[in-house]
């Protein structure tokens, strides 16, 4: 039997740090994701007493990651407690949106706060590696360029459409944009000077994280989240974690085979759900060109909501697959919420009744008891700000590693 060692003031002083440190990161990241709060507000939140909250508070302003404004002191009656929040203005991330026909980068401040934010739409021509690293780059430092002299940016999160192996942020294939073994997050570090960290996820598993956190889906823990533009992904959360499979790849339901007749799909296949759903389809049955890409979206939406029989019959089609995949992944994950994101939120209105009809179709009845539909609440900003997620990540779990 391995006996123990005793425990020294060495060891015991190491123990106690480990535990300041890592309340440290409870409190900020409960200032994170919540926003104001008082001391007595996140001793309630965090289980910590009101003397450990109120020596993080202070620890975390000498870090410059939070401000208390208003009376810190006294606690006297009628007296205004004091409010700890993010410094949002002082500590920002860069989040990248890399889509087919876009590319979006936001300055984002610790909280959430988007501060400003680019959009580039992109011919088809430009969405090689080389100029798309090119193009990312240049987003982002116009981003850097305009924030203030006090700020320090932490590091930039990528969302792309393509399946990303996290570990060493390669972007293993990406169909629509052509791309296979692309080591995204070390080009990207280069093109950005070398100094600033970049990490790269797929992009729906982003957004299923920031509905999660931020959006739709907080507080619950079995999420299915479909987003989509032109290509179709998903993120799939049980016991509020993401589910990963055996390679990291988990949650391409956008290649859930649905039409044995259907056409080609960018991953080789024929009939995934992404060639019945995506934007490419939707503007096809409208009669459009199916690569006009985004813009080309919003005239149709437009067209529909003025009554056009074209636009709103492309809609309902859309509609129908939508049904139909989100009935087989009710049946399958019995999720507590689905939430559609991208293009299907802003479709949403156009679409949930005959999406509803489907589920009542062909899901299972008690698999679809109780489950909500919603659209995404952050809207198209969900990727970028599970992006943000991903670059604060390492200062808020280590709220020291600033090194201020
Ligand atoms: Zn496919």
């Amino acid at each position: 039997m391995t006996q123990r060692p005793p425990i020294t003031a060495a060891h015991s002083g190491l123990r106690s740090e480990l535990v300041r440190s890592s309340n440290l990161s409870t409190v900020l990241r409960a200032l994170h994701a919540r926003g104001p709060l008082s001391r007595s507000q996140l001793g309630t939140l965090t289980g910590l007493t009101r003397s450990a909250v109120g020596a993080l508070v202070t620890e975390l302003v000498r870090l410059d990651l939070v401000v208390e404004e208003g009376s810190a002191v006294g606690g006297g009656r009628g007296r205004p407690s004091a409010m700890a929040s993010p410094a949002a203005d002082r500590n920002v991330v860069i989040a990248v949106q890399i889509n087919v026909d876009s590319i979006v980068a936001a300055a984002v401040g610790l909280g959430g706060t988007i501060h400003s934010s680019q959009r580039m739409n992109r011919p088809r021509r430009r969405i090689g590696v080389e100029p798309t690293v090119a193009d990312v780059a240049a987003l982002c430092q116009q981003l850097i360029t305009g924030l203030a002299m006090a700020c320090t940016v932490h590091g930039v999160g990528v969302g792309v459409v393509g399946l990303v192996r996290r570990a060493d942020n390669v972007v293993i294939v990406a169909p629509n944009l052509g791309w296979h073994d692309v080591p995204l997050g070390d080009l990207l570090h280069r093109a950005l000077g070398g100094s600033l960290p970049v990490l790269v996820a797929n992009d729906a598993d982003l957004s299923a994280l920031a509905e999660m956190h931020r959006g739709a889906a907080i507080g619950a823990s079995e999420v299915v989240s479909v987003w989509g533009e032109v290509g179709v992904g998903g993120g799939i959360v049980t016991r509020g974690e993401l589910i990963t499979g055996a390679a990291g790849l988990a949650g391409e339901v956008g290649h859930l085979p649905v039409n044995p007749e259907g056409s080609q799909c960018g991953c080789g296949s024929t009939g995934c759900w992404e060639t019945e759903i995506g934007a490419t389809a939707l503007l096809r049955r409208a009669g459009l060109d199916p690569d006009a890409g985004a813009a080309a979206v919003d005239g149709l939406l437009l067209r529909a909501e003025a009554g056009d029989a074209t636009a709103l019959a492309a809609l309902d089609a859309e509609a129908r697959w939508i049904g139909i995949g989100v009935a087989g992944l009710i049946s399958v994950l019995n999720p507590a919420i689905v939430v559609l994101g991208g293009l299907f939120g802003r479709i949403f209105a156009h679409t949930t009744v005959v999406i509803h009809q489907e589920i009542e179709r062909r899901s299972l009845p008690a698999a679809r008891a109780g489950v909500r539909i919603v659209p995404a609440a952050l809207g198209a900003d969900a990727p970028l700000l599970g992006a943000a997620e991903l670059a604060f990540e390492r200062v808020i779990a280590d709220p020291k590693s600033v090194g201020r």
